[in-house]
């Protein structure tokens, strides 16, 4: 599947961007109003980490990957935001560094993202199914799906290749990722296969779809379970910022008592030595070029 690793993005560059930065005051205001809410349910003594004083952050604008510009503030140091972890995606875990949410309207279908790493199990326990049929679900299909004994499932998260995470149902308690997936009766698939084309003859429109072709993968691969590719609702509207503009403190410096400002984070200053490496290795391919 290709697809584009976050560490393969082009760094976001720093550039004025069209528009203007709100008037400082609102946001100081909306901050002082969001703060002291949260100070109101937060012991004092944890104020510098939850709900710092408004003169540590620095303030940005962003423009991300959908054309949207937005600002954002960051504390203590001016890292820029490109390089931290904003918002939350699946199970309270922060986006891979450089991601904002920004949601549209109208969005992609959910793609198809192949699982790179399994992480953390967890067990649930389920009670019978009742015997009345959900509404989306037929009596007949009831019948054959439904779960009449209580039972325990293991549900594992799961890393994808586009750096999101999600939970996947394992085929079995007992099945851990180094046993592989299970895969179906090759009579069975085969006849999948058979009934697939069929359909698929009848509606090139569905073969079309991310859901059409997954299934083609998923059959020609013997109809795996767990299946390798799970789709990633938040890459939907995960969005990378592509260029930043400074706009200042949030609190002008001089107004109050300069402070000492925290270092950069270490993976921080790993990605800027990363780039940075990689930048001189394109100026040296440069100069070789030159002396050719
Ligand atoms: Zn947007
Ligand atoms: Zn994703």
């Amino acid at each position: 599947m290709a697809y584009s690793a976050m560490d393969e993005r082009p760094p976001a560059v720093k550039r004025r961007l069209p528009g203007r930065a709100r008037r400082r005051t609102d946001v100081l205001r909306e901050y002082e109003k969001l703060n002291a809410e949260q100070r109101s349910h937060v012991p004092s003594v944890l104020w510098p980490f939850l709900a710092p004083d408004a003169d540590r952050h620095y303030r940005w604008r962003v423009e991300l990957s959908c054309g949207c510009i937005t600002e954002l503030l960051t504390y203590g140091d001016r890292t820029p935001p490109h390089e931290r972890r904003w918002g939350t995606g699946w199970n309270g875990q922060p986006l891979p560094p450089g991601q904002l949410y920004c949601k549209h309207d109208e969005s992609d279908p959910v793609p198809y993202r192949e699982i790179t790493e399994w992480k953390d199990r967890r067990e649930v326990a389920f009670p019978p199914d009742p015997t009345e049929p959900p509404e989306w679900i037929t009596t007949e299909v009831w019948a054959v799906l439904r779960h009449d004994k209580p039972r325990t499932e293991a549900f594992w998260t799961v890393q994808l290749e586009c750096g999101h995470s999600t939970e996947v149902v394992a085929p079995s308690i007992g099945w851990k990722p180094e046993h592989g997936p299970c895969v179906a009766d090759p009579v069975r698939v085969r006849e999948m296969a058979d009934e697939f084309d069929q359909a698929s003859a009848a509606d090139l429109a569905y073969l079309a779809t991310l859901d059409g072709q997954h299934m083609r993968r998923m059959i020609a691969a013997g109809w795996p379970s767990p299946r390798p590719e799970q789709r990633c609702s938040v890459c939907v509207h995960a969005r990378t910022i592509i260029a930043y503009q400074a706009v200042g403190w949030l609190v002008p410096r001089g107004t109050v008592p300069e402070q000492p400002t925290a270092p950069p984070a270490r993976d921080a200053l790993e990605r800027r030595l990363r780039r940075a490496e990689a930048d001189a290795e394109r100026l040296r391919a440069q100069l070789a070029r030159i002396d050719d």
